[in-house]
């Protein structure tokens, strides 16, 4: 379960402060599929960034199976992060690798032997419906090819817990429901997974929550039924406006 109390995150810089988040109470159970949505600039990526701690919070606490992540010591964080696995828009695939490489990587890196490596990234190839790209390289994949392996990747390290930051924005409109389709079958398997995106469709269809932001607060949250059908919020139903 991941626990989010008071979560607080400023950014200062020469030209001044930007909160991006205040104030955020969440909880997110295990095998639940979580959507955060809302216009850009709201603090969805800082919030989804806060939870492995790519971004420190400013205050307040993330709490992981019990585990407060803040105060965790180096080697403790690197732990956990191993069980949590980020999925960003861009791909972030070694160019010089093969595809079965690059999802080979994160386990020749923990340890994994070189042929018991490659075993298990063919099973994960085959997740993803790529096993016939083992042996191509990312500039032959097109964008929903790479993101596609990107999550092959992610899962190799077999992870209780997925994020994902706008995984489609990347892509060209005709390779969104390749990737969408994948993220379903992980939803149905039971995947813990926190999802920012702008695909509402998807949000309405496959998340067990949703919450809506905007200016670094939580406006709204509930069922999809709850917030995309029956939003209470005036912010809400003007994000809906805008983008349905
Ligand atoms: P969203 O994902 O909803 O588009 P972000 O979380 O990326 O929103 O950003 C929230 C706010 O924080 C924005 O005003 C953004 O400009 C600001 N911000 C995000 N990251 C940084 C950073 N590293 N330095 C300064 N400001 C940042």
């Amino acid at each position: 379960m991941i626990e989010i109390r008071e979560l607080s995150k400023t950014f200062s810089s020469a030209s001044g402060t930007v909160e991006a988040l205040r104030d955020i109470n969440l909880q997110i159970n295990d095998g639940e599929i979580f959507g955060i949505i809302g216009l850009s600039g709201a603090g969805k990526s800082t919030l989804v960034r806060c939870i492995n701690l790519l971004e420190r919070p400013t205050s307040g606490q993330v709490i992981i199976d019990g585990k407060e992540m803040t105060s965790l010591s180096r080697r403790e964080l690197l732990e956990m992060r191993r069980s949590i696995s980020m999925i960003f828009q861009g791909f972030n695939l070694l160019e010089q690798r093969s595809v079965l490489r690059n999802v080979c990587f994160p386990l020749e890196i923990s340890g994994v032997k070189g042929p018991a490596a490659k075993s298990r990234a063919v099973e994960l190839l085959k997740i993803v419906g790529l096993e016939d790209k083992a042996n191509a390289y990312p500039a032959q994949l097109s964008g929903g090819q790479k993101q596609r392996v990107a999550i092959a990747r992610a899962l190799a390290m077999n992870p209780d817990i997925m994020l994902f930051d706008e995984p489609t924005s990347a892509l060209d409109p005709e390779m969104v429901g390749e990737v969408l389709a994948v993220m379903k079958e992980l939803a149905r398997g039971g995947m813990t997974m926190v999802v920012v995106t702008h695909e509402i469709g998807f949000a309405r269809e496959v998340a067990n929550r949703i919450v809506f932001m905007d200016g670094g607060y939580i406006v709204e949250q509930g069922t999809p039924d709850e917030v995309l059908k029956h939003p209470k919020e005036a912010r809400t139903i003007d994000f809906l406006n805008k983008v349905l």
